[in-house]
Formats: C-alpha cells, structure tokens, sequence
C-alpha cells in the first residue's frame, strides 16, 4: 500500500495544512470547513526496503505509521491514530 503527505491550500480561506493518506484524495478545511479540497502538493512517503520471497515489505517514513502483521500472512500498514 503506498502512503502519500498531501498539502492543501484552502481556496476560500487560504489556510494551509497537510495530512496522511493513502492516496492523494481531496479533504475539508480544518479552519473553515471548505468542502473537496485538492493537494496542491503530495509526497510519497512509501519505501520498498526489501523483498521477502514473493512479498515486497514496505517500511513507511513516517512516525504516525506503525507496520502490522495480516491473518493471511501479508504485511500491512495502519495509521497511529
Ligand atoms: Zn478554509
């Protein structure tokens, strides 16, 4: 799963934030509540550090991500939060 740090600029009230995702989707205003907001910015923050037999495990770069193991065997992230 890729991990993308979107940047937005709101369009209404020009504050700017970012925020975590795993795409780089559209959000809402955290100071004005805009609607469908657009990045104007995004970082991947994905690495693929190595290859496990057929698996690629994927070490994201960011602190609010921690990695976790699936039921089928397959390594997966989650958000912190
Ligand atoms: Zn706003």
């Amino acid at each position: 799963m890729a991990w993308f740090l979107n940047h937005y600029l709101c369009y209404r009230c020009d504050t700017p934030w970012t925020d975590e995702w795993s795409c780089m989707c559209d959000d809402d205003c955290p100071h004005c509540g805009a609607r469908h907001t657009s990045p104007y910015k995004s970082k991947d923050l994905t690495t693929v550090i190595e290859k496990d037999g057929d698996t690629f495990v994927v070490y994201p770069d960011s602190p609010r991500i921690r990695r976790t193991s699936l039921p089928n065997g397959a390594i997966g992230i989650l958000p912190n939060g």
